[in-house]
């Protein structure tokens, strides 16, 4: 079969936009490929509203599935996917998808690329660039045989792609038996702090680093940011003193963003740093140190000190 399958990943009972993301790029390899868009959407009463570019919609209802629970999903997407046969499924690079994922990898005997950043097809076989060593290193992979799993990076590809369409045909599976005694159960689900700025969908963001030396110094750059009307992004020690809620941290262990242009003060460049902002469309750092390794990936640098530069710029705007 050459489908393509995606899991429709939601934040309440709205679709996230790596689904669209994943929808997108699912178009593209079915044409290429001459089969469908198939989306596996779970523990919705409404499956069918738009899923964007998909041919088919493949639901699952069990109040089992109305949260994400790593067993009961797994259940469900290996039932789905043993109907179904697609070619390659396509997962978002997050907890869920790296999951899930790795299970089904096992569980349906597929081979699976993490941390995809670009995938074509070459033929019939889908062609996967990967991260890996923190996107120090990139790694081409072909998945041969039967089928294969990718769990893609957020942003990686553009959600437009995904959206539009005319409406998906709906095919309501009935629920595997193993929902009905789950070993496993969601009891809270914790919202994120400060959940008011999405700093993923930014297009300017002003972003600081330990340079900053302590939390007082942070208005300095709140200044800066007020100024330009941006959010306030950061690097990880800066959320690991508890100077920032964790829904600002740009990196590895916090979020990729893609900003039209990224400001970075003080912050040194650390793989897995740079993971998280390396695609920005533009990216201007200020770092005392000549060597830091953010000057590799910046397009315009200054060592200036963060204290003189960033109060002059103020200055600039608003007068
Ligand atoms: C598994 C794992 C996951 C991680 N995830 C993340 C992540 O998601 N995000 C992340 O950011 N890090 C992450 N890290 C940590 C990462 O390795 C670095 O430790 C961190 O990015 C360093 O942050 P920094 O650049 O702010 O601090 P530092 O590396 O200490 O750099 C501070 C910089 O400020 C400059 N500076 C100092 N004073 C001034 C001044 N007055 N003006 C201008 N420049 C000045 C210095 O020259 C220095 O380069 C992770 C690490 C691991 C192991």
């Amino acid at each position: 079969m050459s489908n393509v399958m995606v899991l429709a990943g939601r934040v309440g009972k709205d679709l996230t936009e790596s689904t669209f993301e994943l929808v997108g790029k699912a178009r593209e390899l079915a044409d290429a490929w001459g089969g469908q868009v198939e989306v596996a959407r779970f523990g919705t009463a409404d499956p069918a509203t738009a899923l964007g570019v998909a041919d088919t919609v493949v639901s699952i209802d069990h109040p089992a599935l109305s949260d994400y629970v790593p067993e009961a999903y797994e259940v469900a997407l290996r039932h789905v996917l043993a109907e179904r046969s697609p070619r390659l499924l396509l997962l978002p690079n997050d907890t869920m998808g790296l999951d899930l994922g790795s299970a089904l990898s096992v569980l349906w005997d597929a081979p699976q690329a993490a941390y995809v950043v670009g995938l074509e097809a070459d033929g019939d076989t889908p062609v996967a660039t990967c991260q890996i060593l923190g996107g120090k290193i990139l790694a081409e992979v072909e998945i041969t045989g039967e089928r294969g799993i990718c769990t893609v990076v957020s942003g990686a590809f553009p959600a437009a792609a995904g959206q539009g369409g005319d409406g998906a045909e709906l095919v309501a599976l009935d629920p595997p038996a193993a929902l009905e005694s789950p070993r496993m159960s969601l009891q809270q689900l914790i919202e994120p702090q400060g959940g008011d700025v999405d700093i993923t969908t930014a297009d300017l963001l002003v972003s600081v680093g330990r340079g900053i030396g302590s939390k007082d110094d942070l208005d300095t750059v709140q200044e800066l940011a007020d100024a330009l009307g941006a959010p306030l992004s950061a690097s990880r020690p800066v959320i690991d003193s508890g100077w920032m809620p964790k829904s600002r941290q740009v990196g590895k262990s916090g979020l990729k963003v893609k900003p039209k242009a990224y400001l970075s003060f003080g912050i040194s460049g650390a793989p897995e740093h740079l993971e998280g902002m390396r695609d920005a469309e533009l990216i201007i750092a200020c770092n005392t140190d000549a060597a830091a390794p953010i000057f590799d990936v910046a397009h315009y640098g200054t060592t200036v000190d963060l204290f003189d530069l960033v109060p002059a710029i103020v200055e600039k705007l608003e007068g």
